[in-house]
C-alpha cells in the first residue's frame, strides 16, 4: 500500500499517531484509538527502537529487553540412521518423513531444550556395511532382512530451540534507509547449549532406536563432539522470535500476557517478538493463535 510505518508517537501514556511515508508525496500521520505493531520479527524491534530514541524513551520507558533474547531455530542434519524390522512407528504418507520430539520428562531430565527430528528415507550410501564393522550382529541381522523390503537407511534432519540470550539481540545502525529510518544490527550466535539440545534428543532417539531393535542411528560428529556449527551452511528456519518478549514484569519483557506494551495504555504488539521462548516448531500457527486471542481481548474491552 505504500504506507510505510516510520515512527510511534506518545504523549507518554497513550500512543498518538502513527508516522508514515510514502515513496512519492508529502509523509503523512494516522490516528487510532488503539495500535497493534504487527510488521514481523525484526521490524517490531527496529520501529519501537527507532519510535523510542525520538521520544526520549517515552515509549518504552523501561526499555533493557527491547531488541534482546532474538532468537531462530537452528535447521542441521543431526546424523543419519538404519531402519530394520518393523519399527514402532509408522511412515506418514508426507514423503515418507515421521517426526519425533523428546517428551517433557525427558527434556527436563536431561537439562535440554525441545528439539524436532524428522527422520526421511535415503538412498544407500553404504551406512549399513559400515555398521557391519563395529557392530557385526546387528550388520549381520540387518544384513538378513536386505531384499525383503524391511531395511531402509534414513537421514535425520532437526530444528531445535534455541537457548534466548540478552546478547542476541537486535540494534539500531548508523546507516538509515531511503525513509530516514535506521537498519538493523543484528546480533546472532548460537551457544554450546544448543548444541547440546541436539546431541540429547538424538541420543535419546538412538537409544529408542537400539532398544526396540528397530535400527541404529549414527548421530554426525559436530554434533557427538558438542563442536562448533558448521559454518559453511549456516541454516535457519527464517523464524524470528524474540525482541519484545512477554513478560510479568517491565523489567523482563516488552509487553504483558495480553500482548498489551507496558507503560502504553493502547499499544499492543502482534507477532512471535513477543514470544520469550521458542520452543522446536514452526512459529507462524502460535502467532495467529496469539493474534486471534488479541482481537478477542480488543473486542472484550471495546478498545
Ligand atoms: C522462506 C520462509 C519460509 C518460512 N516457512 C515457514 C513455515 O513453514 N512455517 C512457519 O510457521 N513459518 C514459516 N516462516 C516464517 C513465517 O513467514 C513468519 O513466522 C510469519 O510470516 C510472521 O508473520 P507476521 O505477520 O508476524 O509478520 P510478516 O509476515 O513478516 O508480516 C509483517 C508485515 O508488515 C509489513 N511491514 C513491515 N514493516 C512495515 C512498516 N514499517 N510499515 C508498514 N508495513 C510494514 C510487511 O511488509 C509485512 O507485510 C517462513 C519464513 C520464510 C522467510
Amino acid at each position: 500500500m505504500d504506507a510505510n510505518v516510520t515512527s510511534l508517537e506518545t504523549d507518554g501514556h497513550r500512543v498518538s499517531k502513527v508516522h508514515i511515508a510514502r515513496s512519492e508525496g508529502k509523509p503523512v500521520q494516522l490516528r487510532a484509538g488503539t495500535y497493534v505493531l504487527a510488521t514481523g520479527g525484526i521490524e517490531n524491534s527496529r520501529i519501537l527502537l527507532w519510535s523510542n530514541e525520538l521520544s526520549n524513551g517515552q515509549l518504552i520507558k523501561e526499555d533493557s529487553t527491547l531488541g534482546k533474547y532474538w532468537m531462530e531455530h537452528p535447521h542441521y542434519r543431526i546424523g543419519e540412521a538404519i531402519i530394520t524390522g518393523n519399527p514402532p512407528f509408522t511412515h506418514s504418507q508426507n514423503g515418507g518423513e515421521v517426526f519425533f520430539a523428546p517428551t517433557q520428562s525427558a527434556m527436563l531430565e536431561d537439562r535440554s531444550l525441545n528439539c524436532g527430528m524428522k527422520i526421511a528415507k535415503q538412498r544407500s550410501t553404504g551406512l549399513l556395511t559400515e555398521i557391519s564393522c563395529v557392530a557385526p550382529d546387528f550388520g549381520r541381522w540387518a544384513a538378513s532382512l536386505v531384499g525383503k523390503n524391511l531395511v531402509c537407511e534414513a537421514k535425520m534432519r532437526g530444528a531445535w530451540e534455541q537457548e534466548p540470550l540478552e546478547r542476541n539481540r537486535i540494534e539500531l545502525s548508523s546507516e538509515v534507509d531511503r525513509l530516514g529510518v535506521p537498519r538493523v544490527k543484528l546480533m546472532w550466535k548460537k551457544s554450546r547449549y544448543d548444541v547440546q539440545t541436539a546431541k540429547k534428543a538424538a541420543m535419546r532417539f538412538g537409544q529408542f532406536l537400539a532398544q526396540t531393535n528397530a535400527g541404529r542411528l549414527r548421530v554426525d560428529p559436530w554434533i557427538l563432539d558438542e563442536g562448533a556449527f558448521p559454518n559453511d551452511k549456516p541454516h535457519s528456519g527464517h523464524h524470528h522470535m524474540g525482541g519484545t518478549r512477554m513478560a510479568a514484569t517491565p523489567q523482563d519483557g516488552i509487553v504483558d500476557s495480553n500482548c498489551k506494551v507496558f507503560g502504553q495504555d493502547n499499544l499492543y504488539i502482534a507477532g512471535s517478538s513477543v514470544y520469550p521462548s521458542a520452543g522446536c516448531v514452526n512459529p507462524t500457527f502460535t502467532i495467529v493463535q496469539l493474534a486471534l486471542r488479541l482481537g478477542e481481548h480488543l473486542v472484550q474491552t471495546n478498545a
